[in-house]
């Protein structure tokens, strides 16, 4: 395709070279956030834009949190229209903001329904929250709309799982609390997918997002402080481990022994414990990560001391440390929080049994905190059923 020659103004050269397809040669723009550098770079090039370009687009989203082509001041207006056209930024509308009196935050992003098919059909929705602690600004974030994995005392999956969130759509839970921490001059510095779904079970786009967040020339958050939390699925925990990127890797447990598990995790009928504790050393030989197991204490039916012994022994054989966290209680539910002596007693007989063992501190109690709770009362999903809290929202304790 020869070059446009630019009509009125000969002397702006990137309309000279600007082959940025026009509207009705594309069926869907470019999703900004599901693209790490070197692709929209190529992008760019592909559209006979310089390459440079795309780097004074980074600049302004990543750097100055600016999404709007029109606020793009560097740009020319023919480039700032051609971006508005055939790049999307965020896509998504804030169905809810809540704040917590200890700082913790939680999103409710939604996005309409799209014609693409590639989306879940009637709508995504995702909640984000984003906890505070000292310097550390964590967001935890969701990879799946509902769950498939129905664990008994969590409001996820209660209604299964919807469909897969996109790999920008992941990314835009991230970007959204940048946007909303940036005139306080911070940023999130560290994830964790631990939000609605199962991470593993949207393998592909669980990746492309890590990659954009990886990336220096986009989020830049080191894979370090980049936490992927499973209920175990062994195949994909080998495929993870030889991403070469040394992500930390968290097994939801909530029980030490394999009938315990099926009993509070249905999803556990599926995959074996010892085959899911199998590629956690396959995990720890590749990557030289130490893995953390996350259990949450559930009043009375997996905090009594002989279940902390179980652990013990179940950890002597994986190099493991262990995040304790108190279960939030919800009315209608058989599921009690434990009382504080019996947490720290648990915690007691793992540390005798030389078992690396945090409790974390329990946030935003005030604030539908549970994982997959707002969504469900904003989205009416709840319909006449009770609501269920996986205590979620805790801090992770990483390395
Ligand atoms: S606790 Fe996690 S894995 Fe279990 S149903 Fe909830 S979101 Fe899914």
């Amino acid at each position: 395709m020869p070059p446009q020659l630019p009509k009125g103004n000969p002397s702006m050269t990137s309309d000279v070279t600007n082959h940025m397809p026009q509207s009705n040669d594309v069926p869907s723009p470019v999703r900004f956030f599901g693209v790490d550098a070197a692709a929209f770079d190529a992008q760019m090039v592909s559209w006979n834009l310089p390459k440079f370009r795309a780097g004074q687009i980074r600049d302004w989203v990543y750097d100055k949190l600016v999404s709007i082509p029109a606020r793009m001041s560097n740009l020319s207006r023919r480039d700032q229209e051609g971006l508005a056209r055939h790049v999307a930024f965020e896509t998504s509308a804030i169905a809810s903001h809540q704040h917590s009196n200890d700082g913790t935050q939680k999103l409710l992003l939604t996005w309409e329904a799209s014609a693409e098919g590639k989306r879940p059909a009637a709508g995504a929705n995702a909640e984000t929250v984003m906890i505070p602690d000292g310097d550390r600004r964590t967001a935890c974030v969701s990879s799946q709309v509902g769950c498939p994995v129905g664990c008994k005392f969590c409001a996820s999956g209660i209604n299964g799982v919807k469909g897969n969130l996109t790999a920008d759509q992941i990314v835009e839970q991230v970007y959204r609390f940048n946007q909303i921490l940036h005139p306080r001059g911070e940023r999130i510095t560290n994830i964790v997918f631990m939000g609605m779904g199962e991470p593993l079970a949207n393998y592909a786009n669980l990746m492309q997002a890590i990659r954009v967040l990886h990336d220096p020339q986009c989020f830049n958050i080191g894979a370090r402080k980049i936490t992927v939390s499973t209920v175990g699925v062994p195949s994909k925990m080998r495929e993870l481990a030889h991403e070469e990127l040394p992500l930390n890797l968290a097994i939801s447990l909530h029980a030490p022994n394999e009938p315990l598990r099926k009993q509070l995790i249905p999803w556990a009928e599926h995959f074996a414990l010892d085959d899911i504790l199998d590629a956690a050393r396959y995990y720890f030989d590749k990557t030289g990560r130490e893995i953390t197991l996350e259990y949450i204490l559930l009043a009375g039916v997996n905090d009594q001391p002989d279940h902390a012994r179980q652990l013990v022994k179940l950890c002597r054989t994986l190099r493991a440390n262990v995040n304790l966290i108190r279960y939030n209680e919800v009315a209608g539910l058989p599921f009690g929080r434990p009382r504080g002596d019996d947490v720290l007693r648990f915690q007691e007989i793992l540390r005798d049994g030389a078992v690396n063992a945090h409790v974390r501190k329990s946030r935003g109690r005030d604030i539908d905190a549970a994982c997959g709770q707002l969504r469900r009362e904003k989205l009416g999903e709840q319909a006449g059923e009770v609501i269920a809290a996986s205590g979620n929202v805790s801090l992770p304790v990483v390395s």
